[in-house]
């Protein structure tokens, strides 16, 4: 199990995420990630957004820019490839018109994952993917931290759309069914305005702890993420990047984009702000390539997944 050189990568010009060895995909169970720490997936689905389409072609478009990404970290100092054995799980499939039968079979696949001992970075998709990883990762764990970064605050009743699951809905899933660690869920980044008063207050009245876009103004993104990493402590925890918690400057390509937000270099420094952090279980949802612009978000999507892996690399590699 060992990732292609970037040279071998421009011989074969094929790419999988980051170069990586791909998955006995002929395996039904969990055999087909054994041996693995983290298996990178795609989950090429976008039938739960409010607004434009496309994020079903972000596993391709990051495959693709992934593949020249280089291995050793160069803040952490750590070879995130050669110490965390990796592979591309390749895309999750499923009937795409049948909305509860995707969340089942990604719940599925992610627990296969989890069964295996490896640990899930999934590229979406939309947002809604997170309820169903969740629910795989927490139904062996149990209930896990939770950093959610993002524009919105994706805790929508079925008020708003006239449905209870799309991409603005998971984590009021989430901590309604008790997946995430009480007190422990960080958002980052909020700033969308809100359907009615009550909007803000649902991750409220679970005690989430909110660091909207004024806290991260008059704070800064280090001490934020300082005050997270310390309430955190040895939790296990699963990071969801929405990458329209980005400025559009920065991420013009997302269904729903949202004016203030991190630029790209506040949204590598979340990611590295976790170090030590025992995480669990990434994704980086949101990602629309035919709305992007010279690939800049396919790009910083592809970069949040590899500080994801950094982070799984630091927590495994010996002290
Ligand atoms: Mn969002
Ligand atoms: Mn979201």
């Amino acid at each position: 199990m060992k990732q292609h050189s970037a040279f071998e990568y421009v011989r074969m010009g094929q790419s999988q995420f980051f170069r990586l060895p791909v998955a006995d995909l002929a395996k039904q169970d969990e055999t087909a990630y054994a041996g693995a720490d983290a298996v990178v997936m795609g989950v090429p689905h976008d039938g739960n957004v409010t607004y434009q389409p496309g994020a079903k072609l972000a596993p391709f478009h990051v495959r693709r820019v992934s593949a020249l990404i280089e291995p050793f970290h160069p803040t952490h100092r750590i070879d995130v490839f050669g110490t965390l054995k990796t592979l591309d799980g390749g895309n999750i499939m499923f009937p795409p018109f049948d909305r509860e039968a995707v969340r089942n079979i990604i719940q599925g696949e992610v627990g296969r994952v989890v069964a295996a001992g490896a640990r899930p970075v999934l590229v979406g998709g939309d947002h809604s993917l997170t309820l169903p990883a969740l629910r795989a990762v927490t139904a062996r764990r149990g209930p896990v931290a939770v950093v959610h970064i993002d524009a919105h605050s994706d805790t929508s009743g079925p008020e708003t759309w006239g449905d209870a699951f799309h991409h603005g809905t998971p984590f009021r899933h989430a901590l309604s069914e008790g997946l995430i660690d009480a007190g422990h869920l960080y958002q980052i980044g909020l700033r969308a305005p809100w359907s009615t008063p009550e909007d803000g207050a649902f991750s409220e009245s679970h005690n989430a702890r909110i660091f909207d876009m004024e806290t991260v103004m008059d704070d800064g993104i280090r001490a934020v993420m300082k005050t997270i990493r310390d309430a955190i402590g040895d939790r296990p925890t699963y990071i969801s990047f929405d990458v329209d918690a980005c400025d559009p400057s920065f991420a013009p390509g997302t269904g729903t984009p949202v004016p203030g937000g991190l630029s790209s270099r506040e949204a590598l420094a979340v990611m590295r702000g976790l170090a030590g952090v025992d995480v669990v279980g990434v994704d980086v949802v949101e990602v629309s390539p035919p709305l992007d612009h010279a690939d800049m978000t396919v790009n910083l999507a592809a970069f949040l997944a590899y500080e994801g892996l950094a982070l799984m690399a630091l927590a495994k590699k010996p002290a």
